[in-house]
């Protein structure tokens, strides 16, 4: 149109190109928001431990070394506090691989109650530590062949059979359950331990997330183990959910694809 002056145009240009950028700026500052977050929380779960360890070690450098009982006790506090550290880092790093992408799954037809079956009897110690009993729900005699990566999946089963460890009261139970629902399997973890409060159920899968600080701390708890649950069952475009009655107990469910 030749009567239409060009500078219409240019303005409407213009005001699109700025949009952009500040869509851009926006989006970039989300992410340094991000990553601020991200390395205040880190450096926060690492000074409880850091800061536990110095205390017994200055207490024994103090001269607490003389007496025989309080050395033992204040080395065995300082290594379980180096034993939590450690899992942080190695949760941090699994954490840190799932996100870059770095992990390629190996997909393969499985078992699923196989599976089950092996990280029953990679946590028996643990599951008698706690007095807690691993078994399978009923109706759940025969497994399923499922399409994941193995290694992957048990390190998933591994997080919410040892939440159900953490989280249960002695003389409890956890049971595995496997259903066929046309279209995926359903994999469920359930006890009857202390449960979750319905207004915690959306954050539970957020790092560091705990609904009880010291119990988690005090099971040597990183507060990662579900935010690795759920990157995993994401990186297999499936789902991981949550129910949960406060005294009643918990159930996790993931969905797996059939083989
Ligand atoms: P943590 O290392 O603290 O166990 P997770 O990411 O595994 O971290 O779990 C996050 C929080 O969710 C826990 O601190 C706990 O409060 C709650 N939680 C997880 N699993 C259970 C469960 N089976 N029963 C009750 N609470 C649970």
């Amino acid at each position: 149109d030749l009567d239409q002056p060009i500078i219409d145009d240019v303005e409407q240009e213009v005001e699109e190109w700025a949009k952009k950028q500040q869509q851009q700026i926006d989006q970039y500052e989300r992410f340094a928001e991000y990553r601020r977050r991200y390395v205040g929380d880190i450096s926060h779960e690492l000074k409880t431990p850091i800061f536990n360890i110095q205390g017994y070690l200055h207490t024994l450098l103090e001269g607490g070394y003389h007496d025989e009982k309080i050395s033992m006790s204040f080395l065995k506090k300082a290594a379980k506090n180096v034993e939590r550290l450690q899992t942080i880092v190695e949760d941090l790093s699994a954490i840190s691989r799932l996100e870059s992408g770095e992990l390629i799954l190996d997909t393969e037809p499985f078992d699923i109650k196989a599976l089950a079956t092996e990280v029953f009897e990679e946590l028996e110690m643990k599951s008698k530590e706690a007095k807690i009993e691993l078994g399978y729900k009923s109706g759940a005699d025969t497994g399923f062949m499922v399409m994941a990566d193995r290694e992957s999946i048990r390190q998933v089963l591994v997080n919410l059979v040892t939440n159900s460890l953490k989280y249960g009261d002695v003389g409890g139970s956890t049971r595995i359950g496997f259903y066929d629902m046309e279209s995926y399997i359903l994999c469920e973890v359930a006890d009857n331990g202390i449960g979750i409060p319905e207004k915690h159920l959306p954050h539970v899968f957020d790092r560091f997330y705990r609904v009880d600080k010291s119990r988690s701390r005090q099971k040597g708890g990183s507060g990662l183990g579900l935010a690795i649950v759920k990157h995993i069952m994401e990186a297999h475009q499936q789902t991981i959910n949550v129910r949960s009655s406060p005294g009643l107990g918990s159930t996790f469910g993931i969905t797996l694809a059939k083989a």
